[in-house]
């Protein structure tokens, strides 16, 4: 048994075989030959060692015309372990006598070479594994051919483990096969850890290396609660979750009892209940939960795993289904907000070193405006259907914010032209996540009908810290005093000029915050939709007065760990049924 540390971003346990995509995402399966099949995979093996030894000569040849013999000599050591005669006959015995496909013969066989090598330390070793990595790889690209395809087509219920999953690959997992997943690398705020939650798959990110130590189909024990990967765990272990399994079912079928209920307080003081959604189909789970509306429709998921870019008609279709789907019911509509982590299939622009400062969502949509006019033509169509509302994202200037509603009132103009209906006064809003908005925010009140805060990157830009590198993720928390005097201060200051202010941004869904941001004073919150049963059940569990006293510890209070330590203890009081 081995137990990894990563990060808890998605709550539950998950226990069953392994799917192992290593970080060229082909898939090792634990897969048997049959008897009558061994000859033929003898030759599919020998096929594969074959053209693996033409790729390595082909390298060799042109390092040593480019180079020169000496940096050459590296593919010719490559050629010899490949064409050795001891790994040859052991993979043919572990394909003839244990009847193992020669893939996963490959990966056991090369796999344990390389921790023989990693194990004796040594500066020149960890090259050598390297090059037995780089042998097995190259085996299992010629055995396997494409990448990650089989991602999409699961049949049976597996946990996948990869060195990085994108979140559009994430959004493309089928739930019903996929138990959890744990990656290599990730960050807590990484749209990959949002995807999963929104699906509610457990998940844990950030491990650090472990693929090399697990083979598809053995048994793995993932804890999106405390963010652990288990793997080969004993029968004690699994017995425990499969127990801690169980209560995360019986406090979610209590918690669903909530679902014809308002989110208000004990005293009687209404919270408005929103929810976050990435595809038109989650609309189903927010009326499940009995949520009040739909507070953050992240529309750029429109563009993930399309190789062409949506039409008019595309976003129309997305919207409309939504709209129609939720009634009178609030639809908050975010443009576009791609990059950084979420980006289509489209080039890269050069010298993008620091994506999430570069050109990304709104800068993006202006410096495109016929993309940018494409989506508000949709919206606008869609705002004739229902309660709809635009919402721009990362605006960091007063001026990006005029430019961009000088396009929308543009787009307006056309429709008029055009005799196409729409709601000519449809409310428009904007995210406030970036610092100088919330320092700036007194001016922004005039221009905007309402606010909802994005803490996701509010924290990163606060902090200096990349939300999806797990290298800095225990700098990255909403529980940092300076975010929390950020939140309050926006909270007032909208306040103060009357205009509505949400919160979209994961700390929103987070239980433990839900008696502080009562406090501070939000009304509406926008959570994952899995969350909203947990928050509502706080929400209706404590009085307005209390919720005022924990802000006013919490504003008291200089450093993160203490006011994390101070709102688990609360919530321990408050709701000690979450803790069960
Ligand atoms: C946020 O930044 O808090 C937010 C809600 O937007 P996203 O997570 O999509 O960047
Ligand atoms: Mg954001």
């Amino acid at each position: 048994m081995q137990k990894l540390h990563g990060i808890a971003v998605s709550p539950g346990v998950a226990i069953g075989e392994v799917l192992v995509m290593d970080n060229e995402g082909f898939r090792i399966p634990r897969r048997f030959v049959a008897r009558n099949v061994v000859e033929d995979e003898l030759t599919r093996l020998d096929r594969a060692i074959q053209a693996a030894g033409e790729e390595i000569e082909r390298n060799r040849q042109s390092v040593s015309e480019q180079l020169g013999d000496q940096y050459a000599a590296i593919f010719s050591a490559q050629l010899q372990m490949l064409q050795d005669h001891h790994l040859r006959g052991e993979l043919e015995s572990m394909i003839r006598q244990r009847h193992y496909s020669p893939e996963y013969a490959i990966s056991r066989a090369l796999r344990r070479y390389a921790k023989v090598f990693e194990s004796l330390g040594g500066s020149t070793i960890p090259e050598r594994a390297n090059d037995i990595y780089d042998i097995e790889k190259k085996l299992l690209r010629h055995m396997l051919g494409r990448k990650r395809e089989e991602l999409a087509h699961l049949t049976s219920p597996v946990l996948v483990l990869a060195h990085n999953l994108t979140p559009s690959e994430t959004a493309n997992l089928n739930p019903k096969f996929v138990l959890g997943f744990a990656t290599e690398t990730g960050g807590p705020g990484s749209h990959t850890a949002i995807v999963a939650e929104g699906m509610g798959i457990p998940a844990v990110v950030g491990t650090g290396p472990f693929l090399s130590d697990v083979s598809g189909g053995e048994t793995v024990v993932i804890d999106g609660d405390h963010g652990l990967v288990i793997l080969d765990p004993d029968e004690e272990t699994i017995a425990h979750y499969r127990h801690e399994a169980d209560e995360h079912r019986s406090l979610a079928a209590k918690l669903a009892q909530l679902s014809d209920l308002p989110a208000e307080t004990a005293d009687g003081t209404r919270i408005e209940l929103l929810g976050n959604i990435e595809f038109p189909h989650e609309v189903e789970q927010l009326k499940r939960h009995g949520s009040d509306g739909l507070g953050l429709y992240r529309t750029e998921f429109l563009y993930m795993g399309c190789e062409s870019e949506p039409s008019e008609e595309n976003h129309f279709e997305a919207y409309a289904s939504v709209v129609r789907a939720l009634g009178d019911q609030p639809v908050v509509i975010r443009t576009l907000d791609l990059g950084a982590d979420k980006l289509p299939s489209m080039p890269v622009p050069e010298d993008e070193r620091n994506p999430f400062l570069g050109l990304r969502s709104i800068r993006l949509s202006l410096r495109n405006t016929e993309l940018f006019r494409v989506q508000l033509r949709a919206i606008l169509r869609a705002s004739a259907l229902g309660n709809v509302r635009i919402m721009f994202p990362l605006i960091s200037t007063i001026r990006e914010l005029r430019q961009a509603k000088a396009v929308l009132a543009d787009v307006m103009e056309d429709l008029d032209e055009e005799g196409i209906p729409f709601n000519r006064s449809v409310p428009v809003g904007m995210m406030v996540e970036v610092p100088s908005v919330v320092v700036m925010m007194d001016r922004f009140v005039d221009e905007i009908d309402f606010f909802s805060i994005g803490t996701n990157d509010l924290i990163q830009y606060t902090l200096a810290v990349d939300r999806s590198n797990k290298d800095v993720a225990g700098l990255y928390t909403a529980s940092d005093p300076s975010i929390i005097r950020l939140i309050d201060m926006a909270i007032k200051t909208a306040d103060a000029a009357g205009v509505p202010i949400s919160m979209c941004g994961q700390m929103s869904g987070s239980s433990k915050y839900t008696m502080l941001l009562i406090g501070l004073g939000l009304r509406i919150f926008s959570v994952t939709p899995s969350a909203i049963p947990e928050v509502k059940s706080v929400c209706r569990s404590v009085t307005m007065d209390y919720c005022r006293e924990v802000a006013a510890r919490v504003l008291a209070l200089d450093n993160a760990r203490d006011i994390r330590n101070y709102l688990k203890k609360e919530l321990q009081k408050t709701a000690p049924e979450l803790f069960a």
